[in-house]
């Protein structure tokens, strides 16, 4: 296990002196108990930085599937590292099994989870999604389609509400089969509300 990175005194220090620098008064009756809040929520929305989300997968043995496995719209919370906002959305992630190898639909869920409780940009989330089921699982393919909307967007820069930011990742076959490639997506991007 990599060492907790999370140091709890360090933030609350940090948050005290941020609310001075915005002008406030931390001593105030509504931000008095800000710091120690901000602290403990940190150890939750940042659970995953220092670890190392290829933990998550279990491989399984099954028959032999070499189909295209599919987890759609999983939500997530991440925060991007240019400006401390969060950005918010769903990530598909498919991958073809390699022989009997897969592994439960909810670890996959878990791998999503845990790159996003780091600081993030979307570029980087999606391509670590995608390198780590390559790395634990050793699938035929993976790939990785993240659809977000970030409030640094939002709330501050175009300001353009509901904006959503689309990246994706491919690796394996679905990099060098056109025709595997298309499938996943058609699966992914199909009945679409
Ligand atoms: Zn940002």
């Amino acid at each position: 296990m990599l060492l907790q990175v999370i140091n709890t005194e360090k933030i609350i220090k940090a948050i005290r002196m941020f609310l001075e620098g915005i002008g406030e008064n931390p001593d105030r009756d509504g931000l008095k108990e800000t710091p120690q809040r901000v602290a403990q929520m940190c150890e939750e929305i940042y659970a995953g930085i220092g670890k190392d989300a290829s933990e998550q997968i279990k491989v399984l043995k099954s028959q032999d599937h070499d189909e295209i496995v599919l987890l759609k719209d999983i939500p997530f919370y991440s925060v991007c590292e240019h400006h401390l906002l969060p950005f918010i959305g769903v990530a598909h992630v498919a991958y073809i099994p390699q022989g009997s190898r897969v592994t439960g639909i909810s670890k996959l869920a878990r791998v999503v989870d845990m790159e996003s409780k780091k600081l993030q940009v979307q570029e980087r989330l999606t391509t670590a999604i995608a390198d780590t089921i390559m790395k634990a699982l050793r699938p035929k393919g993976v790939i990785t389609v993240i659809e977000a909307e970030h409030l640094c967007m939002t709330m501050r820069g175009i300001k353009k509400s509901g904006t959503k930011v689309q990246t994706s990742v491919v690796r394996g076959i679905f990099r060098r089969n056109p025709a595997t490639r298309a499938e996943a997506l058609a699966l992914i991007m199909g009945n679409r509300e």
